[in-house]
């Protein structure tokens, strides 16, 4: 493991020698769903000498809708039962707010299918809570990631989520028993191509004078800023720290208008049919490597006569590089005409409206890693000293499993179990003690996290319905243990 720098960065070298004032007992970097989770976990279990920093210069309506699922939520009730209420509540506020505004939702068709080639279906998978429920004792709930974000919020006070926090630096500081996390606000935020909501740059109000340093200390301190986590870079020196491209990567056109009739009933007939959103893959349904590079497009119907598409496909980095409008268009419709996908798919494609296209590129920090040049594994820890890294932080990927979130939330319980006990024993300046917690954490983490990351690179969701069904016993199926405080 490396060690935390214990010299001061020279861009914040006039911070190092400020005197602690205040310690607080954690802080957490990062006010996504994971860190917030984390927050209000503690305060419920007694916990409150907490702050939650964040860069964002406010918080703002971010990010797209995800979904909490069986192992997820689970993590989040026994976190806080009434967390777990209130995201529930906001789910059900939204949905009616969108059903009286007449936009289609999946009531119609609870199922999100997979169809082949030929438009028969390969998968149903449902998306309603009680049939989730009813499998794995606990449902699917859609939830945006900033209602998310807002719900949890509002659980904590005010005055211990603080926006306009960039951390730039976590130092160790064994003199005053404590790390220093040194902190940037009213400062020029870095575009961050890794995050999947593409950091928009809000510099224009900017005055570069009005920019202040200010460093936090805390006995402990949670990771929890995402994919590309500077925590992640302090804890790591080498190459490791930085979030690596996974292969994957996705492109997209928001909206489609004024499809011809013909292709409109075509597409309609053939795999809408009444679904306002499905999955058109190949018919080959494999669990080898060999089926993990065939695209496969999400197609969705939001009102009448309006479609839009997302194709996710295994792409060298570079050939995505200055690619937008209709070259992005151009490169869609070879891939699709590579993987041999039927003619009024990539005519869909052809007719994206080249203003709307987007593409992204999917980063993955992972759990196992083998050195190009001696082949060695390595597994980069999650933890040094007095700092552990939890969700995307830890080990962000590409979504194809919906388990970023969820993933991060049965961290977030592990770790507050684990905080919870050196609270309790007043063990916050034994060193010993907060290692073997962290230590523990990744023994009962780890393992999980490289099986999911593992099939999250094979594409599992299109293998079989055998090896689904096992998947689902291994992950959502799982109740909490007591004993441990986490998910079993
Ligand atoms: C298309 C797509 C679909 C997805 N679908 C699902 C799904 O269905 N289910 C699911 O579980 N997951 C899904 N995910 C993944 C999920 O969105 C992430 O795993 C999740 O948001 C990670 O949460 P987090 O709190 O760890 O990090 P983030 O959500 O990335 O939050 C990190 C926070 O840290 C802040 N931050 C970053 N750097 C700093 C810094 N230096 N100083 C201070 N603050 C900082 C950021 O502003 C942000 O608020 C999806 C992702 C994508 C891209």
């Amino acid at each position: 493991m490396d060690m935390l720098p214990s010299q001061s960065d020279p861009q914040t070298s006039t911070l190092s020698s400020a005197s602690p004032d205040k310690i607080y007992d954690v802080v957490i970097v990062g006010a996504g769903p994971v860190g917030l989770a984390t927050a209000v976990g503690l305060r419920q279990r007694g916990i409150e000498n907490i702050l939650v920093i964040d860069q964002t210069r406010a918080f703002r309506q971010v990010g797209q809708v995800f979904d909490l699922l069986p192992n997820g939520l689970k993590a989040l009730k026994y976190l806080d039962s009434q967390a777990y209420e209130k995201i529930k509540e906001t789910n059900h506020k939204s949905l009616n707010l969108q059903q009286s505004d007449g936009e289609k939702t999946n009531s119609k068709s609870p199922a999100w299918l997979y169809k082949n080639f030929q438009g028969q279906v390969i998968r149903s998978v449902p998306v309603d809570y009680d049939s989730w429920f009813q499998d794995y004792g606990e449902g699917r709930v859609p939830i945006a990631w900033y209602n998310m974000q807002t719900t949890l919020r509002n659980l904590l006070p005010e005055h211990q989520v603080k926006a306009n926090h960039r951390c730039i630096n976590v130092v160790d500081e064994p003199e005053n028993s404590c790390v220093r996390i040194d902190c940037l606000s009213d400062t020029n935020i870095e575009a961050n191509p890794y995050a999947y909501w593409i950091e928009q740059p809000q510099n224009s109000d900017i005055n570069p004078q009005n920019q202040q340093a200010k460093s936090i200390r805390a006995k402990l301190i949670v990771g929890a800023d995402g994919i590309n986590s500077t925590v992640r870079k302090a804890l790591y020196t080498d190459s490791l720290a930085r979030p690596e491209y996974s292969g994957y990567a996705a492109i997209g056109c928001g909206e489609i208008l004024e499809i011809p009739t013909e292709l409109q009933t075509e597409l309609e007939e053939k795999f809408f049919q009444d679904a306002s959103r499905l999955t058109v893959t190949n018919n080959h349904i494999s669990t080898d490597a060999a089926g993990m590079d065939e695209p496969r497009i999400i197609l969705v119907r939001r009102v009448e006569g309006e479609l839009g598409y997302l194709i996710h496909l295994a792409l060298p980095m570079d050939s995505l590089q200055g690619q937008s409008g209709s070259s992005l268009v151009d490169l869609a419709v070879q891939e699709l005409e590579k993987a041999g996908f039927p003619h009024v798919i990539k005519e869909l494609v052809r007719i994206s409206n080249p203003s709307k296209m987007q593409q992204r590129l999917y980063y993955i920090h992972r759990i196992n890693i083998v050195d190009k040049g001696d082949g060695v594994k390595k597994q980069p820890t999650w933890s040094g000293g007095r700092v552990v890294l939890v969700g995307d932080a830890a080990h962000g990927m590409p979504p194809f499993m919906g388990q970023g979130t969820n993933q991060g939330l049965e961290d977030a319980l592990a770790v507050v179990t684990l905080i919870t006990k050196i609270a309790e024993n007043n063990h916050w300046d034994d060193i010993l003690a907060i290692a073997t917690a962290f230590e523990k954490y990744e023994s009962l983490r780890r393992p999980l996290m490289a099986y999911i990351q593992q099939l999250t690179l094979k594409q599992y969701p299109h293998s079989s319905a055998k090896d689904w069904q096992e998947y689902g016993q291994q992950v959502y199926d799982r109740n909490f243990d007591p004993v441990l405080g986490i998910l079993v």
